[in-house]
């Protein structure tokens, strides 16, 4: 189980004044775990010790059923802290952040609001080619609703923790419950809740999804206030925990399983002005020479791209200037350095591709139409 990858350019957000994300982690904990009247002053502008402290206090009070290494490795592994990411990091994608607006973020801030006919949905699929946003938007959302975030890879789970795998899925709705307003975020979902069936599926992973799926109907169950041992805080807490997936294979999850996300949300390839509001930010980092009508050519030239294959051509073609220097780079100085161009740009699209064809782009479309919601 890895951590969400990491963004490798967020150098913006990472930035961020410490007093604004130490605001939100205290809020995100909720007032139960609150620990900072018992740190000392220099733990306080620490934020890895007060994360520290605040482990060690949820690890002493552990829900019932919860094994405590488990919990630890959720805690240690799962559990994302810092480098938040935000909706205006994000290009384009509207119509999926209003989606998730409505969806989660305004029923986490105002549980109030959201009750009976306004319910939240307790589960929500992601879905679309790689390299879309699938997980900056997970990411933004938990910023953005001051959550939690707990962050799987399913291939992971199903792969490198065999055996302990069902003790940590217990162990990460238990946590999400305690530390809740939460997102339990599962990346590759298609891996864990596959149409492979019967004896072909491993006996270890169909024990794994079955547990997931328990876990998961007991939240709704406990959210829903049917579960019989129902407490006002057990239902409020289960209340703001959703299950956020992400799949590049929609077409593999089972129809049970797929079925629970009442919400699908396709999450296509950018468009041509999502292409440039994202070419725009990343050159705005740089020194470049590239006029608007440069601009516009590269948009036309990225049809297809997604925005990853768009960060990729970036930072390959920011590479040009350099290249073109060869060993003289390591006596010169920034001055020296000659700002990227439009060539540097048309040299990179040489080797850097579409990740997705469009034949398979087709099959994202065509699945999007029947079973799911368009953005
Ligand atoms: P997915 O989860 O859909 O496979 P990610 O959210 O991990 O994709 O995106 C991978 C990388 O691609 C991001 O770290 C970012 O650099 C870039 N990227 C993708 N979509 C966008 C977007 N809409 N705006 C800005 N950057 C993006």
């Amino acid at each position: 189980i890895a951590p969400s990858s990491s963004d490798d350019d967020r150098g913006a957000t990472a930035s961020r004044p410490l007093q604004q994300a130490r605001g939100t982690r205290d809020e995100r904990m909720g007032d139960r775990f609150n620990t900072s009247d018992e740190l000392t002053e220099e733990e306080v502008y620490d934020e890895d010790a007060a994360w520290k402290k605040k482990k060690e206090s949820i690890l002493k009070k552990l829900p019932p059923g919860v094994d405590e290494s488990a919990a630890k490795q959720i805690l240690n592994d799962i559990v994302v802290q810092g480098d938040e990411v935000r909706w205006s990091d994000i290009a384009g994608l509207e119509v999926a952040k209003n989606a998730l607006r409505e969806a989660v973020v305004y029923p986490f801030l105002r549980p109030d609001l959201f009750m009976g006919l306004r319910e939240p949905a307790r589960g929500m699929l992601l879905f679309g080619p790689p390299g879309t946003g699938k997980t900056m938007l997970a990411r933004a959302v938990a910023t953005e609703s001051r959550s939690t975030f707990f962050s799987i890879s399913a291939s992971s789970l199903t792969s490198k923790f065999l055996g302990e795998s069902e003790k940590l899925v217990r162990a990460l709705f238990g946590l999400a419950k305690v530390l809740a307003p939460s997102i339990i975020f599962v990346d590759e979902i298609d891996s864990l809740l596959s149409q492979r069936s019967g004896s072909g599926e491993h006996e270890a992973t169909r024990r794994i999804k079955t547990e997931f799926l328990i876990q998961w109907s007991d939240l709704q169950r406990a959210a829903a206030g049917r579960e019989s041992t129902d407490r006002d805080r057990d239902r409020g807490d289960a209340n703001r925990v959703l299950v956020l997936a992400a799949t590049n294979l929609p077409w593999a999850i089972d129809e049970a399983a797929r079925r629970r996300f009442v919400r699908r949300q396709y999450i296509p390839l950018p468009e041509a002005s999502t292409r440039e509001t994202q070419l725009r930010t990343l050159l705005g980092q740089q020194k470049h020479g590239l006029s608007s009508e440069d601009i516009s050519e590269l948009v036309r030239l990225t049809e297809g791209f997604s925005g990853s294959d768009i960060t990729a051509l970036a930072k390959d073609a920011a590479m040009g200037p350099l290249r073109s220097v060869g060993d003289a780079l390591l006596h010169m100085t920034m001055d020296d350095i000659r700002p990227i161009t439009l060539l540097d740009f048309k040299t990179s699209l040489g080797s850097i591709r579409p990740s997705v064809s469009q034949a398979g782009l087709k099959e994202y479309e065509d699945w999007a139409r029947e079973f799911g919601e368009r953005g």
